[in-house]
Formats: C-alpha cells, structure tokens, sequence
C-alpha cells in the first residue's frame, strides 16, 4: 500500500456539498438512483470504449450492477464493472465542480434560502454524487481504471472539507462505493427498503441490477423499442405494471421524436369506465417521467395538463437533466415545451382514431367525453381549444337519434355563406324537438345540435367559433331575430288584432314586473303560444346555480 494524500476539497464544493446533503433533494432515497446512474454510465462508457476497440482490463466480466447491504455494519454498497477512475480522475471528478454554472451558483447562494438555492439552480450541475452524504457520514471509494496499467485507488471523505486518496489492493475493475449510513439513515441499510427503491427509480436501467445476488430490475423499458417490435401481449403487461392495474388498455400511443426536443412517451387509455376518483381533479397524474430510463418523478403532473389525467404511461427525455427538482419540474420551459408537444400528438391521436375506428372510438367517447370538454374549458391554448372541439360529438336535428356528428361534418352541411353553428340545451331528444325555441329555427331550415348535458352549453360558449363559423345558442339567435318585429300577422284571420295584442301586453308586463326585461308579439312560432328567451346562456346559468345550490 502507498502513502495517503490528504486533499482539500475545492471550496466551492465544500459549500456545495453542505447543500446536497442539507436540501438539494426533497428526498433522501435519490441518492441511490443517482448512484445507480452514475455505475450505468461507467458501465455504458466502457461498452462503448470496447466497442471502439481500447485495450480493456478483464475485458471478460459481465457489465453489472451489485448492490449490498448490510444491516449489521449499516452500510449500503454499490459496486459497478464500469470503466473505473484513475487517481487524477478521482481528483478531478469526485473532488470538483468543474462545471461552467458553479460561480452563477455561489453567487446566487448569498442572500439565498437554500430552498431558493435549490429550486433554481439544479439540474445545471453534475451533483449527484455527493448526495451521498445526506445519508452517510463516511463514504469510500474503491476504484480500478480500465486502462491496464492503472493501479487501484481508495477514496474517502467525511464529506466536511477533505477527502483521501491512497493505494488499494485486490479491487475489481470498476467502482465500488461504500456508504457508512448515519444514525438517522440506516434504513438503507435493509434490504426491502433498498429494494422498493431500486424498483421505484431504476426499474428499466438498461444494464441488470442485483440486490444481495438477486436480480432487483426487470422490466423492459418498453418505450425505447421500436412500435412495430412490441406485441399486444407486451403493452397488455407493461400497462398493467404502470397503471397498476388488472384490466387491459384500450388504446396505446407510442410516440417519438428528436425534434424539437428527444421524446420517448408511451400512452395509454384504459379499457375501464373512469370513477368518481379518476374524475376528480385532485388525483396525481399516472404519467412518469424518466430520463435515459431512470426516474426522474412518479406522478408528473405538469407533464401533461390536468384534464388529460386520463392518460397513463411513461415519458423519456434525455433533455431533463437527472436532478431536476420537483419544484423545476413545476415550471421550466423545457416542460412547458414538453406538454405542448405531448398535448398537441394526444389530441392528433384521438382524432386520428375516430376517423380509423368509429365505432371504437364513440364508445371511449361515452366513456370519456367529459374530459375533452374539460379541456376546451381549461386550456389556455386557443389554437389547442379547436383541436380539442373536433373530438366532440353532438346529436343534430338532421340525423336520427342515437346518432352523434362532429362540428366538422355539421360545417360541412352548413349552406354557403352561412356563418353560425346552432345548439339548444334541452334534457332530451324529444323536449328538443318539441322545443319552442327549435320550432322557430326549424322554419329557417337550419341544422341545430341538441346537448343533451347543460355544461355542454357552457363548452361551446368557451369554444366561440369553429372553422371560423360562431357557435350560436337557438336562444340567443331568437333574441336578437332582426326580421321579428313587434307586430301581429295581418294576414292571418285567428290572429289577434294589433290592439288585442298591445293591451295583452301591457297586462303581461304589468303582472310580471321585474320578472322580465321585455314582452312582444312574435310571429315565428306554429304550435306555441309563447317562448320565454333568455339573453344568454340560460341552461348554464340554471346548470350553475343548481351546481351552487348543492354545494352550499
Ligand atoms: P454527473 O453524473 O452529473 O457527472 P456526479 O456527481 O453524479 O455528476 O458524478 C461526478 C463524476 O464522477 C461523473 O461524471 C463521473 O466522471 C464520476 N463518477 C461518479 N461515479 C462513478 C462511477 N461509478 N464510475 C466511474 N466514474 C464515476
Ligand atoms: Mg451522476
């Protein structure tokens, strides 16, 4: 054994690990996936040098992951077959930040909560390893480079303002890296803790992973095969395994791309009607987000917005750095960016799936319908709202009952020049059809769809327009009817006369006052006597206070 060189720490780490190993991450556990991550990519590093022909040390040992823990010596151990460290590397690597972001990062610290610290600046720094000192007061290091002639090296450190490199003996290729847990942490020091964890974030680490000699990873990351690779039977499992779930999924959604950014995202629908729960806007989104296949968050609700909850699957992106914290995730462009794109592929997906498969596609449309009015309601993209409204489908006065149109086909039946899309709210088909307000419209041989749900009323006031044309209540269009005059048909015999009718009128108004804003005479309807019309909006408004009323 060589001497021991005792190091100083350069002093931006030593300020910096008192930051990882007080309030960098919300949780303490992530050091493991980033202990994890770190041994993938020596692992992956060494299979490329390999792969480029260098001269590897016992290029005959399988490229693997050992975990070990010990609950008697409270340590927890990773051990890699990686490409290993030489001592300037050590240096280098475990003793620095040579980032370019590490000034902006100190400078920022003075006047700075840590928790401010922490929001804005993570994810710009490789700092992974130190989170080992959140949950160890002592870490070694045992390390053999790849490259034959190395020696092997003992790193250690307190984690308080020095380290230690020193010659080892008998070490393997690759690093191994010992925790000795503090009093507060040794529950990584048991095995079935350890092991929900390593499922939890590296579930799908491309290189197997074994907990005590037990392979701990084993599901496929699906979503980096190739589509036409995966069988029913293997999206059947995995949505099982993601959605936590005993049915199967009724649609799935496998998209990629690298432009504008690197996209893996695997979606599904589930065969299951949705429950009062998964209706309620306060459940956690079943979409998790991984980086190169480690986890970056379970349930990541701003990955996508929250009307499509629905959804259940997993996105990758190599773009998200690894230790984004949950408060970066929150808000940053990358993710708006992110949920636009992922936002925009969904929708296409769905309207894409109508046109392929109706029949299929209108009973998820029963099943989960009420979402995509959420979203037209909620989104604050007005091109999105459009998009969203080509998933809807109404009953119309021009097909038969049980049948449902798009406001595409309803514009494509629309007559030239014709600039409005009708609706009328009533609770069935028939109270629809024998509506007075419908009997005034029919006159004028246009097609109205009927909404059958009073919100559907408040949906399609937030939509506006559709293909340029206004959405257009029956009841607004009576009110402001240019051709009504306030006049009595003269030439109809049962009609009343003029001043029947004004004196009719005046006692109306008379009886009714502060009930009504206006009365007068009509000449629009056939079967009716009379039509009360509200300015706008009238069933939602009903909708809305009974909605009121059960709440108070
Ligand atoms: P990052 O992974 O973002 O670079 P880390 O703090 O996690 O930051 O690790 C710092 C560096 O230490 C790595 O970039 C790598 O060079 C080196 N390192 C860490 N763990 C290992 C390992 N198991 N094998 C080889 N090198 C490692
Ligand atoms: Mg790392």
């Amino acid at each position: 054994k060589g001497p021991s060189d005792a190091h100083e720490f350069q002093a931006e780490t030593r300020q910096l690990l008192d930051i990882v190993a007080k309030s960098l991450y919300s949780e303490k556990e992530v050091f493991i996936r980033e202990f994890i991550s770190n041994a993938s990519d020596a692992l992956e590093k060494l299979r490329y040098l390999e792969l480029t022909g260098a001269d590897v040390l016992s290029s005959d040992i399988p490229l693997e992951i050992h975990i070990k823990t010990d609950d008697s010596k409270k340590t927890f151990t990773v051990q890699d077959t990686g490409l290993g460290l030489t001592k300037q590397e050590l240096i280098e690597n475990l003793g620095t930040i040579a980032k370019s972001g590490s000034k902006a990062f100190l400078e920022q610290l003075k006047g700075n909560s840590p928790g401010n610290v922490s929001s804005s600046l993570i994810g710009q720094f490789g700092v992974g390893f130190y989170s080992a000192f959140m949950v160890g007061d002592k870490v070694d290091v045992f390390t053999q480079s790849y490259k034959p002639d190395e020696p092997a090296y003992r790193w250690t450190s307190d984690g308080s303002g020095t380290y230690e490199i020193s010659e080892a003996e008998g070490v393997k290729r690759g690093t191994k890296i010992v925790v000795h847990l503090k009093g507060d942490c040794y529950d990584f020091s048991k095995e079935d803790i350890i092991q929900g964890i390593v499922k939890k974030y590296s579930n799908f680490v491309g290189v197997p992973i074994f907990l005590n000699g037990r392979r701990a990873n084993i599901i496929q990351a699906l979503w980096m095969n190739d589509p036409k690779d995966i069988t029913d039977d293997m999206h059947e499992e995995f949505y099982r395994f993601i959605a936590n779930s005993y049915d199967k999924p009724r649609y799935h959604m496998h998209y990629k791309t690298d432009a504008p950014l690197n996209i893996r995202a695997l979606f599904y629908v589930p065969e299951y009607k949705p429950t009062m729960f998964d209706l309620s806007r306060e459940i956690e989104s079943s979409v998790t987000l991984y980086s190169r296949k480690v986890m970056i968050t379970p349930n990541a609700n701003t990955i996508l917005p929250k009307w499509l909850r629905f959804v259940k699957g997993v996105v990758d992106s190599e773009d998200i750095p690894l230790n984004l914290s949950r408060e970066l995730l929150q808000d940053s462009a990358l993710i708006r960016k992110l949920r636009l794109v992922l936002t925009n592929r969904i929708i296409k997906f769905f309207i894409d799936q109508a046109k392929k498969d109706n029949e299929k596609y209108m009973k998820f449309y029963e099943d989960y319908g009420l979402f995509f009015r959420e979203g037209i309601v909620t989104t604050t993209e007005q091109d999105q709202r459009e998009e969203i409204s080509k998933l809807l489908r109404f009953e119309s006065s021009n097909l038969p009952e049980g049948e449902r149109t798009s406001l595409q086909e309803y514009a494509s039946r629309m007559k030239a020049g014709a600039r409005n899309i009708y609706f009328l709210s009533a609770p069935s088909r028939h109270l629809a059809e024998t509506s007075p307000y419908f009997e005034a419209l029919k006159k004028k041989d246009v097609e109205v769809l009927f909404l059958y749900e009073a919100y559907d009323e408040l949906v399609l006031m937030n939509l506006g327009q559709f293909d340029k044309k206004n959405m257009r209540s029956v009841e607004n269009e009576l009110a402001d009817d240019k051709d009504d005059t306030n006049a009595v048909d003269s030439n109809d015999k049962e009609s009343l006369v003029q001043t029947e009718a004004d004196s009719l009128t005046d006692w109306l108004l008379s009886v009714l006052t502060n009930k009504v804003n206006k009365i007068k005479v009509t000449k629009r309807l056939v079967n009716h006597p009379c039509i009360i019309t509200v300015q706008e909006m009238g069933s939602a408004r009903h909708f809305l206070r009974t909605t009121l009323a059960d709440k108070s």
